[in-house]
């Protein structure tokens, strides 16, 4: 943020407000741990702040401190929208469109409260006062981080923050992995242990919770794999047959795409997972190297996010998107070569 954006933001939160600070669909551990920690921060400046997600989220993430005060507009919708037309302020955490709200989206587009926008996605939307965009961070919890920084007031970091947001700088950079990590992240995570955040705790509560369905779901997952070596590709698919076979809850579908891009000599990862209730087939793109997949989903799949992760949808049976997908590689066989 530049000296102007910071003033606009000090002469904001200079009086007392009623905010609402909301995350993405399907929320992940960088939705929940920036919009919570932010949302302590500015409780700790005396606001009125409630925490709002779309809808719920996986239950390896409900031990953070706090998450227990969050509402979804699924669950909680009276409480959701009163919230949201009653704002004289909304900050938007780990999302560049307003659409990536889902349902939400119509009531943030009425709402009168000035918006503020922190996120790393690719290509922000122009609907905030202050856009604190980079895509070059890890992620958007390290960037409250940084912008309580920028507010001089670091000296509000407490375990509960410091907890929050570890989760999410650790689940969005593959614990500390991906090349967005840099030192400047690790310099961040430094202070947050010393502000008590107990990483290996913190590490085994997300990680180390798998039930049977999940790791059965990962068996049907990895024994549907193929392989496409001249691409560089690995895909993989779940029906809904399958997932209702082994129980799905939120959240087990979670790192499989990985296991794909794991693989020597790959460099494109999918996985294409059926979703039937909303009639859609959801896909997961990762990569390795210059291969744009937030270009790729962009292009191809009404999706986006970052070079080296996005995310998208099909509105054709998981068969053709397949088949669709395949279609599509040709074009890319080269840029998947060089990658
Ligand atoms: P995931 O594959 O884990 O759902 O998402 C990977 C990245 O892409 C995340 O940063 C996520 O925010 C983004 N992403 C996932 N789905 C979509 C989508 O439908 N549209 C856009 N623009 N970004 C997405
Ligand atoms: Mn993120």
């Amino acid at each position: 943020m530049n000296s102007e954006e910071i003033s606009v933001i000090k002469k904001l939160l200079n009086t007392v407000k009623k905010i609402v600070v909301v995350g993405h669909k399907n929320p992940d551990g960088d939705a929940i741990g920036s919009c919570l920690g932010l949302s302590n921060f500015l409780r700790q400046l005396g606001h009125q702040v409630t925490t709002v997600m779309p809808n719920d989220f996986p239950v390896f993430l409900k031990w953070i401190p706090e998450a227990s005060e969050i509402i979804n507009l699924e669950q909680d919708s009276q409480k959701t929208i009163s919230a949201i037309n009653e704002a004289d302020l909304i900050f938007t955490l780990d999302f560049n469109a307003l659409h990536r709200t889902g349902d939400l989206e119509e009531y943030l587009e009425k709402a009168t409260a000035d918006f503020i926008l922190i996120d790393h996605h690719q290509k922000p939307d122009d609907y905030a006062v202050v856009i604190y965009s980079d895509v070059a961070m890890c992620s958007t919890s390290e960037m409250v981080f940084h912008f309580m920084e920028y507010l001089d007031r670091i000296n509000f970091l407490n375990k509960e923050i410091a907890t929050q947001l570890y989760v999410g700088i650790m689940t969005d950079t593959g614990s500390f992995r991906y090349p967005a990590t840099t030192a400047t992240t690790h310099r961040v995570i430094a202070n947050l242990i010393e502000a008590g955040a107990k990483n290996s705790t913190i590490h085994q509560n997300v990680y180390d919770t798998n039930s049977p369905d999940r790791l059965k779901l990962l068996g049907v997952a990895l024994n549907n794999m193929v392989m496409l070596p001249e691409y560089k590709t690995a895909y993989i698919t779940i029906s809904q047959e399958e997932l209702n076979e082994n129980n799905f809850k939120k959240g087990d579908t979670e790192g499989f795409v990985n296991y794909a891009l794991s693989m020597t000599g790959v460099v494109f990862a999918a996985i294409f997972i059926e979703n039937k209730k909303e009639d859609i087939v959801k896909i997961s793109l990762r990569s390795k190297g210059s291969f744009s997949v937030n270009d790729f989903s962009r292009n191809h799949f009404n999706g986006g996010g970052h070079i080296n992760a996005a995310g998208g949808r099909s509105l054709t049976s998981l068969n053709q998107t397949v088949t669709n997908f395949i279609s599509l590689l040709p074009d890319y066989k080269s840029a998947l070569n060089e990658s």
